[in-house]
């Protein structure tokens, strides 16, 4: 099966946010799963450089959109390789080969023949940081709600996209695919918008020059989204590699602030310019530190970095899966960041490896043999399991049924004793397959969470003697082979002891 999943680009007026490293790291998570199963992926990431707040930000600082863009790009793109994150091409909008692209999109949607794209002259509150108009009513005490900002007034001659033609296209693509957006409560607020009544919006800007030029009218360049969303499409005609449009249609995450743009505009944008709409969209909530959005503006900004530096990259994408519901708004402590590694990574899993490795290597001089007992857990069940949980992207609840079954092999040791085991030469092979199911288990539980943590899996594995290999038919019983030399593990997860950077 083809898989195709893009995070959504992000702005380049500020610097990366644990809110950011989220996104990425989630859709890592879902693409590396696929890939466990064999799929044909494609995972895009990259950055909007086109926005208005950028030209802003760079004329404050004294320099040209595309210098100072090309200055921070550099932060951006360290983003998916600091947080371990398996992209295949990293976008820019200010790539020729997208520029190129949008043009030939707005031209085909202005060339349909149904004429969904006309001049009118648009006045109304634009909120630069929403990169959108507010109508009245969205503003409260005549601010933005997300910005805190007065929005300004705009008036000028725009190209317009007809998108109330497109109410009954969208609603009958909705009530075609009932989870053509989720978690569900989302795709009831997109289709209760859409079903509201649609209002033709604005897809160009005539006051603004850093953008793409509007191919019929040099004059004005595209409005952001009208940019921005045309890269998940324009990724796979020009970033290198063979036939990259058989991946489309794509899934998209994305953070709920961007979901109308999203669910409403962009698969009306694609029927109007004669492609299929998204595959699916996920809609997921804001990490907040004292229920606000984290982000730089607003001051309490927590740099992922930070946190890699201090506790690993596995701790920090294990985390972000496990902390918060993935759909769900969380709140996030630094506290419990330190809690969980100790917990449950440092102490589950980590003492896990360590004891049974350990045991292995005393009781029976590092060598593992294939005797099979009734199992700690039912591995093949966890497998069907996670697979239904990630068609429905729901890492957390699959990285929940996968500590189950971490659990369970704790309390297998305990319940077993193999350390009163080893003292009766009558129970040998009592004792060794109790060593074999715990390996056993700890390799379809390693091979399960190889998505969530990448450096550690293979590491499980190889402590273990054990092919690095993370085909999601490995989360299976019976799958460890015989190995010798098997010796204690050194610990996954180190203590840490310094103190959390504060938020
Ligand atoms: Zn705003």
């Amino acid at each position: 099966m083809r898989f195709y999943l893009t995070t959504p680009i992000y702005y380049v007026n500020s610097t990366p946010t644990i809110g950011h490293a989220y996104t990425t790291i989630a859709a890592d998570i879902v693409v590396r799963h696929h890939r466990q199963r064999g799929d044909d992926t494609f995972f895009l990431t990259g950055v909007d450089e086109h926005a208005d707040k950028v030209a802003r930000v760079a004329a404050e600082q004294g320099l040209e959109p595309r210098a100072y863009a090309d200055r921070i790009v550099g932060v951006w793109q360290e983003l998916p390789r600091r947080v371990d994150a398996t992209n295949d091409f990293f976008i820019r909008t200010s790539d020729d080969g997208h520029k190129a692209f949008v043009q030939d999109f707005l031209q085909r949607i202005r060339d349909n023949g149904r004429d969904d794209i006309y001049q009118d002259v648009y006045a109304g509150f634009y909120c630069v940081g929403c990169e959108a108009f507010k109508t009245e009513e969205e503003l409260v005490d005549g601010k933005c709600p997300d910005h805190g900002t007065v929005p300004e007034w705009i008036e000028e001659k725009n190209w317009f996209f007809r998108l109330s033609a497109y109410q009954d296209r969208l609603l009958a693509i909705y009530d075609e695919q009932p989870d053509f957006v989720l978690p569900q409560f989302r795709y009831n607020e997109a289709r209760s918008f859409i079903a509201g009544g649609l209002r033709d919006f604005s897809i160009s800007r005539a006051t603004q020059t850093w953008g793409v030029p509007i191919p019929w009218d040099p004059d004005q360049v595209a409005y952001v989204w009208a940019d921005a969303l045309v890269n998940y499409l324009s990724a796979l005609r020009y970033a290198p590699g063979k036939d990259l449009e058989r991946f489309w249609p794509a899934v998209h995450f994305l953070a709920k602030d961007i979901l109308r743009f999203h669910c409403v505009y962009w698969p009306a944008l694609l029927l109007a310019a004669g492609f299929e709409p998204p595959r699916q969209l996920f809609v997921h909530g804001y990490l907040t530190v004292d229920q606000r959005k984290i982000s730089k503006s607003l001051g309490n900004a927590i740099d992922p970095l930070d946190l890699i530096d201090l506790y690993g990259v596995d701790a920090v994408r294990f985390w972000c899966a496990r902390q918060v519901s993935f759909g769900q708004d969380g709140n996030v402590a630094l506290d419990s960041f330190g809690e969980r590694y100790d917990a449950e990574l440092a102490n589950d899993l980590g003492n896990l490896v360590s004891r049974t490795t350990a045991m292995i290597a005393r009781y029976r001089g590092g060598r593992l043999t294939r005797s099979p007992g009734p199992g700690a857990f039912d591995a093949a069940s966890l497998r069907e399991t996670i697979v239904e949980q990630f068609d429905r992207y729901d890492i957390t609840g699959a990285l929940d049924s996968i500590w189950q079954a971490v659990r369970a092999l704790n309390q297998h040791v305990e319940a077993s004793a193999p350390w009163n085991l080893a003292k009766d030469e009558a129970r040998s092979a009592e004792l060794d397959a109790v060593l074999y199911d715990l390996a056993d288990g700890i390799v379809a539980v390693a091979v399960a969470l190889a998505p969530y943590l990448p450096e550690t899996a293979p590491r499980i594995l190889e402590a273990l003697g054990q092919p690095v290999d993370v085909a999601i038919d490995r989360v299976a019983p019976g799958v460890a082979v015989e190995a010798e030399g098997i010796e204690p593990a050194t610990p996954l997860f180190p203590r840490v002891d310094a103190a959390a950077p504060a938020a």
